[in-house]
């Protein structure tokens, strides 16, 4: 078996992983990257990103992941395809297997292998992805100004998204498969006083339709029982706000992570209970999700990784 020893190791290559290899590389870590399922991440399914600061005129969301994979190069990140298929954090240096069967033992470990929306399973999710299907209403609500949009889910996010969407479009039907919203109270309210969202509780989504965009969402009202309806209703753009899952499987026996499987860190830092651990981005991001604190987090797990490497007296 092919062992290879490394400083900083990361593990990701969506805002989080690039920025924190731009920071480790120039701070002379030789970082080793592994891009994992994805590589580029989650912006790379999305089109236009209007809101990374920098970029006046918006950025494609996979150009921006190129240049920041480039910028990451340039300060000498050594950049590999790979998925981690096992981990032993138990005592430093940390191994981590990849799918290759290469070990690398590795001082320090930056976490920043994101988080995958959840979609229902359809196939018209899949036809109408990027034309008018989204996870992520802060990135594309700006799209559906003045226009018809619906949103799944029941939870704080779903209703977030729909608050969010309703300052831009013109009406948000929020399609709830329960007779009630599982969002916290304040949530519920927000939804409930908002004029512009109705809300359509038992409600299941099991279709789309459209020439070449979303135009409409085939319902079914109290699905499987006696009185179930269905109908269609028209819309411009179909958001899922059902969850997302964090990729932190392969860590779980290692680092402390919450019911959901989000990574816990201390505080506002990155830092996981393992010394030398870092988790960055929407792995350990419950609440933001969004490029921008992404690379933030990814920033400061470089930073604390060349002083966790400084202070062994390793760098
Ligand atoms: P949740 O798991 O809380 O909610 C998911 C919602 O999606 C539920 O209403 C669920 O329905 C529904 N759902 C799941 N699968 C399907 C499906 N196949 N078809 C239809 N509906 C489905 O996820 P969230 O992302 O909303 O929240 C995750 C966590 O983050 C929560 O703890 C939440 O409180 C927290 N959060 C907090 C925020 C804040 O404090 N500002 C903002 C955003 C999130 P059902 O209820 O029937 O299971």
């Amino acid at each position: 078996m092919e062992t290879e020893k490394v400083k900083c190791l990361i593990i990701g290559s969506g805002p989080a992983g690039y920025t924190a290899a731009i920071y480790a590389g120039r701070a002379n870590l030789s970082p080793v990257l592994y891009a994992g399922l994805q590589p580029g991440g989650q912006l790379t399914t999305t089109t236009d990103v209007e809101n990374f600061p920098g970029y006046p005129q918006g950025i494609a969301g996979p150009e921006l992941m190129e240049d920041l994979r480039k910028q990451a190069e340039r300060f000498g990140a050594d950049m590999r395809n790979g998925i981690v298929t096992a981990t032993d954090l138990g005592q430093a240096p940390y191994k981590v297997t990849m799918d290759d069967g290469k070990v690398i033992e590795t001082e320090t470990l930056i976490i920043a292998t994101g988080a995958t929306a959840k979609y229902l399973g359809l196939d018209d999710e899949k036809k109408y992805a990027g034309m008018g299907v989204s996870a992520c209403a802060t990135c594309d609500g700006f799209f559906y100004r003045k226009k018809v949009v619906a949103v799944v889910g029941g939870g704080d996010t779903a209703c977030e998204e729909a608050v969010y969407l309703a300052g831009l479009a013109r009406k948000v039907y929020l399609i709830v498969r329960k007779p009630y919203l599982r969002a916290s109270q304040i949530m519920q309210e927000r939804v409930m006083n908002n004029e512009k969202i109705e809300v359509l509780f038992e409600h299941n989504a099991v279709g789309l339709f459209g020439e070449d965009g979303v135009e409409g969402v085939h319902l079914v009202k109290r699905m499987g029982q006696a009185d179930e309806e269905r109908y269609d209703v028209v819309i411009d753009g179909f958001f899922l706000a059902i969850g997302h899952k964090p990729n932190s499987d392969v860590f779980k026996p290692w680092v402390e992570t919450d019911e959901v499987g989000y990574i816990v860190t201390e505080g506002s830092t990155p830092r996981t209970r393992v010394p030398g651990v870092f988790a960055a981005g929407d792995v350990a991001d419950p609440h933001y999700r969004q490029a921008i604190t992404a690379a933030a987090s990814g920033c400061k797990a470089a930073i604390e990784a060349e002083r966790f490497l400084s202070a062994k007296g390793l760098i």
